[in-house]
This record gives structure tokens, C-alpha cells and sequence, in this order.
């Protein structure tokens, strides 16, 4: 599947993780169909995430659980902050929807797409899966982003999403 005119921007959307899995759809896409991929995704995804919000600069929007992070570059502290945040999503984003969503901002950054400042007690937005996208794709069209490299929440457990560089 491919949607865009070759001459037009495009998402990478690859749900084969780098080919680290076998099967796993790898598409060229245009925002809307990027959003519409993204969220059945979503759906499909039965834990919970910290997500920070798309940043410009960065190229690349990626999920790791929290036992994947450990394994690259972040740091210890950071993961065990993460985990403590996810108890704290609502039951409800403010629709009404069950959310499973923390929005936070880039701000949250330390300088480093590895490193974080957040604390226990920040206090991001519970979201549900439409309104996590509707403010997604906001900014993706807001901000004119198009990534290289996009991978869906996937597997069996809480996590990150977040901006990379790829
Ligand atoms: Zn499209
Ligand atoms: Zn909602």
C-alpha cells in the first residue's frame, strides 16, 4: 500500500521494527493514512504509554516498551520514573473514552532524546486512543512533519513513545 504521489512528502511506517521482525507492513504514507494506520495500531496495543508529544527537529517517532529501553541507551532512573507515572492515567480522558495515555510535552527532554526531566509528580494529559490522535496528527500537520521512521506501540507490555532521531 502506498497512497502518496511520488513527488509529495511521505511517512515511513514500519511495523517490522527494522526488519527485526519477519512480518510487519512497511508503508509509505500520507498524514491522513498515517493516523488512520496509527490508530489501529492503537486498538490493537492492550497497555499503557508515556507519549511526548512530536518534536520538530526529530525525525523518527518510536515506541519501546520498558524492557526494551533498558537495553539501549536510557538511563535506569528514567525508566523507573516512567513506571511510576503510569498508575497515574485517569481510567477516563476527559471525553469520556477509557484512556490509557500520558501526553506530555517536549519539554520533558533534557537536552537528550535519552534523558529525561520528568518526575513523579508530573502531570501530563490521560488520553484516550482518538484524542491522542486527533492531537497526533495536529501536530504533525501544524508542524509539517514527515518522519522516516515510524514504529507503532506493539508487544506485551507499558511504554514510551517518543521522537528519535533516526
Ligand atoms: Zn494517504
Ligand atoms: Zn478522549
Amino acid at each position: 500500500m502506498s497512497c502518496f504521489l511520488e513527488k509529495n512528502k511521505y511517512h515511513f511506517f514500519d511495523v517490522g521494527y527494522r526488519k527485526l521482525f519477519k512480518q510487519g507492513e512497511r508503508l509509505k504514507l500520507c498524514t491522513s493514512c498515517l493516523m488512520e494506520k496509527y490508530k489501529e495500531y492503537l486498538n490493537f496495543f492492550q497497555y499503557r504509554a508515556i507519549v511526548i508529544e512530536p518534536f520538530k527537529p526529530l525525525n523518527a517517532y518510536q515506541f519501546y516498551n520498558f524492557q526494551q529501553m533498558k537495553k539501549y541507551n536510557f538511563r535506569k532512573e528514567d525508566i523507573e520514573k516512567m513506571k511510576v507515572l503510569i498508575p497515574g492515567i485517569k481510567k477516563h480522558c476527559d471525553c469520556g473514552r477509557s484512556a490509557r495515555f500520558l501526553w506530555c510535552s517536549p519539554e520533558v527532554y533534557f537536552r537528550d532524546v535519552y534523558k529525561f526531566n520528568m518526575n513523579s509528580q508530573y502531570k501530563g494529559d490521560s488520553l484516550c486512543i482518538k484524542c491522542l490522535c486527533n492531537h497526533l496528527k495536529n501536530i504533525i500537520i501544524r508542524e509539517q512533519i514527515y518522519f522516516d521512521e515510524v514504529f507503532p506501540p506493539m508487544g506485551e507490555s507499558d511504554g514510551l513513545i517518543t521522537s528519535f532521531e533516526c
